[in-house]
């Protein structure tokens, strides 16, 4: 008998993507694993039991003091996992809405002081405790958006001593918010107004004063690089990310967003963890992920944000065998603390299936960003779950505005400060 603290029972369905190997690929991307008319028990911060209803009682026992939840027939996921988030900033850039209304590219509105760089002043001169409050704020939103695992880029100091301060502020986050958050070095995201457009030297820096100090302290899991033409180039991309493999950081790269310059090849060859955005790249290019085993992290807000007319090619990806993620990319430009509305996105514009999607949402996500035991409803793993006042997970991507009535991580409830450690 299985002695719990915590029982969620009632429950039209649960998702426990608990079948097959990890990452999941083609066909297997649509089995959720669904237990119909089940319940799930924790013990100690942990899945211990999950099964129909129907033989919970025979297997579990709630300990005293324990809690039961009763799902009034909704269903459970596991928590959802956001693979790539700039949500480390300070301020906002809602001043540049209309002049995009107005059809102003991305160059003009950084020449009328927006784009990157206006984020990098407010974050360079935000305090500490702005930062650190601007950015729980957010965290929380994704929270209780569902969300119970949380990569973290740095890149809105671009100096290296400023990019490694916003890495060190990702342990105080964890304690404010309980997530689980995963931090990655993207000190590449834009050449500083410093180096006067010299994209190399800056490399150089990094390479040099930062990357050594990343791999001795572990102050990131992964390093990153915005491969895109008038950033980094794939020349400079590779000469960063070769350095990072060589101390043994995994690597992921920001590819072909805006142009194919060449970053999906890049991440192939460098067998990447991810390649990220991918709205330009080709099915060769996709052949390519394929072979490399790289994963595809999609952003469909982004291409949204961009353009209701771009959209992720998540269905063609899925169908030439690359692994799909998504994330939320929660930005100052694309400003997304759901990632029931990235799913939606991924569904509605990326054509995957609502299954396709929950899986790029959980246990491919948790896969990109190095989380093997997260994503999943399974015996033994951190009982991180949402449940939803949905019917099934059909509906989920179906409801653009699906928001779990509860979500958890290790077992406890998130509340307005978070979950509890
Ligand atoms: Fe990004």
């Amino acid at each position: 008998m299985i002695r719990a603290d915590l029982v969620v029972s009632n429950l039209s369905e649960v998702a426990t993507l608990s079948n097959g190997s990890v990452p999941r690929v083609g066909s297997a991307a649509a089995d959720l694993g669904r237990v119909a008319r089940a319940a799930v028990a924790v013990a100690q911060g942990r899945f211990a039991w999950v099964g129909p209803e129907r033989a919970l009682r025979r297997s579990v026992r709630l300990r005293r003091g324990g809690h039961r939840v009763d799902g009034q027939g909704g269903t459970l996921v596991p928590g959802l996992v956001d693979a790539h988030s700039h949500v480390l900033f300070a301020g906002d850039r809602a001043f540049e809405l209309p002049l995009k209304a107005r059809g102003l590219g991305y160059p003009e509105i950084a020449r009328r002081g927006g784009g990157i760089l206006a984020t990098v002043r407010a974050t360079r001169r935000a305090a500490r405790a702005t930062l650190l409050a601007q950015t729980t704020d957010r965290l929380l939103g994704m929270a209780r958006s569902g969300a119970t695992a949380v990569e973290v880029k740095s890149g809105y100091a671009l100096s290296v001593r400023g990019e490694l301060e916003l890495l060190r502020r990702v342990p105080e986050l964890r304690r404010r918010t309980g997530l689980r958050l995963v931090p990655t070095f993207l000190g590449a995201h834009a050449v500083p107004p410093e180096a006067h457009g010299d994209a190399e030297g800056y490399v150089d820096r990094l390479v040099r004063e930062a990357l050594p100090v990343i791999a001795r302290e572990r102050l990131a899991a992964f390093v990153d690089v915005f491969c895109e033409p008038g950033y980094f180039s794939v020349r400079a991309s590779e000469r960063l990310l070769r350095a990072a493999v060589a101390l043994g950081l995994p690597v992921k790269v920001h590819a072909d967003e805006f142009v194919r310059s060449g970053g999906a090849r890049l991440a192939a060859r460098l067998g990447a963890a991810s390649a990220d955005h991918l709205l330009t790249s080709t099915p060769e290019d996709y052949a390519a992920l394929a072979r490399a085993g790289v994963t595809a992290v999609l952003l469909p807000l982004t291409a949204f944000a961009s353009s209701p007319a771009r959209r992720s090619p998540a269905r063609e990806l899925v169908d030439a065998g690359v692994p799909v993620a998504l994330g939320s990319d929660c930005s100052p430009n694309a400003w997304n603390e759901s990632m029931p509305l990235a799913l939606a996105l991924a569904v509605h514009g990326g054509r995957l299936s609502p299954a396709e999607a929950l899986t790029a949402a959980t246990v491919n996500a948790a896969h990109a960003i190095g989380l093997e035991d997260a994503g999943t409803i399974e015996v033994g793993r951190p009982a991180d779950m949402a449940l939803f006042a949905l019917p099934s997970t059909d509906h989920l991507g179906y409801r653009f505005d699906a928001c779990p009535v509860a979500v958890f991580r290790q077992g406890n409830p998130i509340s307005s400060r978070g979950f509890r450690q």
